[in-house]
């Protein structure tokens, strides 16, 4: 029986905003490191604030948190945005960030201004960003796209999760707005990077947003070489999909065990921190049966082999972050 608080964690997908001393005792308690992730969110703070924070929790305790940096959208137009983003990245590497994280409001939100349509990833707007990064062998995350639940009515969607998040947050619920496009440009687009920038280290946040189906993901592992996930936030539609397909899930965690990063998602919310390490824990160390607000019914925990844990929850984020220490 693993020990659950000695085995060494890292939270690939963490977010505190405002410095807060529980989260280094949580990371003692539980032999914890954390992966804070600045976001180019209308919710988040401004992002100097979201690095000035991310960095003093690393001067306090290096051992246990580090960050990935982000840029903002804000002035996009401006023909000196790629000159001024370029030079903030390069600041924040030189700082310690172990990669750069893209957010959904490319794709979603940000349009051009010639003919209001919408700025997707693999527009040629952003190659110089992209030669940029993948040149330094800097490492991107990307939340593109949204759970494929977002693109249908609420009473079709497979997760409860997902159904309150639209129900409270109605401005992302594509179905609402058949403006935004499709959930399969959404995938198409992020995929087009991967033939682009081969590479680039490319991690799909949310287990890239095709958390619905594990098959649609493998044939990604198979095909692109240079992708990888996390599973922050999404763990609830493989549990969904294990009840049904037990070994199928559980062999796809043991076949792509070296793309797999684990991360809670967790946002200024150490009660979450806590409640997720020990649940996921059990579903992926155990053969016992658990339940979650996201999934009807109840899953048998897959009890994977301990190297297979060992890459989900520490190797895989150290090999693909080269610049965690
Ligand atoms: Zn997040």
């Amino acid at each position: 029986m693993l020990e659950f608080e000695h085995f060494p964690k890292i939270d690939a997908h963490f977010h505190s905003t405002f410095y807060d001393p529980v989260y280094e005792q949580i990371a003692n308690d539980y032999h914890l490191k954390y992966i804070n992730i600045n976001t180019d969110a209308s919710v988040f703070p401004p992002m100097e604030v979201q690095e000035s924070v991310a960095l003093s929790y690393i001067k306090k305790a290096p051992a246990h948190f580090a960050y990935i940096a982000s840029f903002e959208m804000k002035g996009w137009q401006h023909p000196n945005w790629f000159k001024e983003v370029s030079n903030g990245l390069k600041r924040s590497i030189d700082q310690g960030a172990v990669g750069v994280k893209i957010w959904k409001n490319i794709g979603m939100e940000v349009l051009k201004s010639d003919d209001k349509s919408f700025l997707m990833i693999d527009d040629q707007f952003f190659d110089p960003l992209f030669l940029f990064l993948s040149e330094n062998k800097i490492p991107v995350l990307t939340h593109l796209g949204e759970p494929r639940n977002c693109w249908l009515p609420l009473e079709e969607m497979t997760s409860e999760r997902n159904k309150a998040y639209y129900t409270q947050n109605p401005e992302f619920h594509a179905y609402l707005h058949p403006e935004i496009p499709s959930y399969e440009t959404q995938i198409a687009a992020r995929d087009h990077l991967m033939v682009k920038y081969p590479e680039l280290t490319l991690v799909g946040a949310h287990l890239g947003s095709l958390e619905w189906s594990y098959e649609e993901l493998a044939k990604r592992f198979d095909q692109y070489s240079n992708f990888y996930v996390d599973l922050s936030s999404r763990l609830g539609h493989l549990q969904m999909q294990s009840v049904k397909d037990y070994d199928g899930v559980r062999n796809f965690f043991i076949k792509y065990a070296d793309r797999i990063m684990y991360g809670t998602d967790a946002y200024n919310n150490p009660e979450k921190l806590i409640s997720s390490l020990i649940n996921d824990w059990q579903y992926f160390t155990t053969n016992k049966y658990g339940e979650s607000a996201e999934v009807k019914g109840i899953f048998k925990g897959i009890d994977l082999p301990e190297d297979v844990l060992y890459q989900l929850y520490y190797a895989n984020a150290k090999r693909i972050y080269p610049a965690l220490n």
